[in-house]
């Protein structure tokens, strides 16, 4: 059985119909209901089966998404939001139909406040479109998922990336929003202050939500100064345990690394070849410090010997920036690179994360399990933040070899959440950990359940993602 089938939901045929009528006539040439576009807003990059909506909307305003979240619920027709679609847990798919609001128009920076380090954006500005538009502030936005994602699809995931060590996710990141929410009612969950004691935290309850409680309309972000100096550089190591342990001592005496991601020896055969680096095809830490010339120098230098202790090295580094930029490139390619491990197949990608300490113990299960259930899977880590992905790659039309890929993330989810950790990490449930969320929650699940029939009580936000049925 697919996994999109674990939590099924009802098609209402009429009510669809209805719809389909009303947005044809309100939006013209901006509502879609071909077969490739459909399909399109529905895939999920990964092996799970697209489940297409009805029709798809191309807004372009706030009052635009709540005419159409109003017809929606008027006929109770789900409605399902989307950015870039790079999410990787069916998030986008449309298990009972219904309409996709694709928000790639709302792609407007409304303002950019230099002094109070902050912006305010549409939901379909992309984190490239927002780096490139602060360029010349001196300002950047930090949040860098492998994917050139909408900057509302990442708050709708609680994304974060290479950067989030040291800046933290979107959940630090987002300081308000607007939201069209399932009454067609808009809200908006904060101002620009820095922090807020003002009641119930509305930003982070819509943070991670994907797209299940309300349409994120546009998002007041945190942005940070570029640093003075940059530098950074890959160290390689013996083993994966001891490059944990290096990632482990090196969060533990406070060196305030921007990013440290962790790749296994298959991966860096992967991105040696994909990405023409020349490292050993050896377990590797990528490793970057921000801040002061001298202060970057320090760092880097004591990293070095603690990578050392461990067995690792040479650690070398950099401040030229055109080196570090290709560092980074590869590192970001990590998924392209890793499908040329096995042409013509396809990735199951799956996140899980763990308190720090248990990061070593994780990582070193999780290879061994791999390696005895015969799997092709490199392993890359946000590993600062103790969190890491596997790539499973398989061939999608033998149900074989789906079953020992869904077996195998089973048990890599189950072992995280023995450790204390969690599930996922920053790629979101989706429809592919539904039936996880009560092992790491328990109760919580009820709460999510209540939160939901409050704010949603006809089930039309993205239903069918999230919360595992009832019953
Ligand atoms: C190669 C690759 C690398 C990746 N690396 C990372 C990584 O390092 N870190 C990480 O966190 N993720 C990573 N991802 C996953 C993905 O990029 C993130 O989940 C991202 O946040 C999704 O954004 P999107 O614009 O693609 O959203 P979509 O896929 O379009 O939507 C995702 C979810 O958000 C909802 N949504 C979208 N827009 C809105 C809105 N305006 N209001 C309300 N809900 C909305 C959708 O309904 C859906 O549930 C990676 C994906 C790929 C393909």
């Amino acid at each position: 059985m697919a996994l999109s089938d674990l939590n099924p939901v009802e098609r209402n045929e009429e009510g669809i119909a209805a719809v389909l009528g009303i947005l044809k006539q309100q939006f013209g040439e901006r509502f879609q209901t071909g077969e490739a576009i459909r399909s399109q807003h529905a895939h999920t990059t990964t092996y799970i089966p697209t489940q297409a909506p009805d029709g798809v909307v191309f807004a372009e305003t706030t009052p635009e998404v709540q005419e159409i979240v109003r017809a929606c619920a008027a006929h109770r027709v789900p409605v399902i939001a989307f950015g870039v679609g790079s999410s990787l847990e069916g998030h986008t798919n449309a298990p009972g139909g219904g309409i996709s609001i694709d928000t790639s128009r709302m792609n407007r920076i409304l303002s950019v406040n230099p002094q109070d380090l902050d912006c305010t954006v549409e939901p379909g500005v992309t984190r490239e479109d927002l780096n490139r538009h602060l360029r010349d502030t001196g300002l950047f936005f930090p949040i860098d998922p492998g994917a050139n994602a909408s900057l509302g699809g990442m708050a709708a995931t609680r994304a974060s990336g290479t950067n989030a060590v040291r800046y933290g996710t979107m959940r630090e990141n987002v300081l308000s929003l607007t939201a069209v929410m399932a009454d067609g009612e808009v809200l908006t969950t904060g101002k620009r202050a820095k922090k807020s004691s003002a009641g119930y935290d509305l930003t982070r309850l819509l943070v991670g939500s994907e797209g299940t409680l309300g349409i994120i309309t546009s998002l007041t972000l945190r942005l940070q100064g570029i640093p003075q100096a940059i530098s950074g550089g890959v160290c390689p190591f013996p083993t994966l345990e001891a490059a944990c342990n290096t990632v482990i001592a090196t969060i533990q005496m406070g060196i305030p690394v921007a990013r440290i991601e962790l790749v296994n020896a298959l991966q860096m055969r992967a991105m040696k070849n994909y990405s023409k680096l020349d490292y050993p095809e050896s377990p590797c830490l990528f490793v970057e410090f921000h801040g002061s010339d001298a202060g970057v120098a320090e760092q880097a230098e004591t990293f070095g010997m603690i990578a050392e202790e461990q067995g690792g090295g040479p650690f070398l580094w950099t401040s030229v920036a055109e080196e570090r930029t290709k560092l980074w490139k590869a590192r970001h390619d990590a998924y392209w690179s890793s499908l040329t491990l096995r042409p013509g197949a396809k990735g199951l990608s799956t996140d899980v994360c763990v308190p720090i300490s248990r990061l070593a113990e994780c990582v070193t299960e999780t290879e061994a399990d791999i390696a005895e259930m015969g799997l092709i899977a490199p392993i890359v880590g946000h590993a600062g933040d103790g969190n890491f992905h596997v790539l499973v790659l398989m061939d999608v039309d033998n149900p074989q070899e789906i079953a020992l890929a869904e077996k195998f993330v089973a048990r890599l989810n189950m072992r995280a959440i023995a450790m204390e950790g969690t599930c996922t990490g920053e790629h979101g449930i989706g429809q592919g950990k539904v039936g996880f969320l009560r092992h790491e929650l328990g109760h919580g699940v009820d709460v999510m359940r209540t939160i939901k029939q409050a704010l949603d009580p006809l089930n039309i936000m993205n239903p069918g993602k999230i919360l595992p049925r009832a019953g």
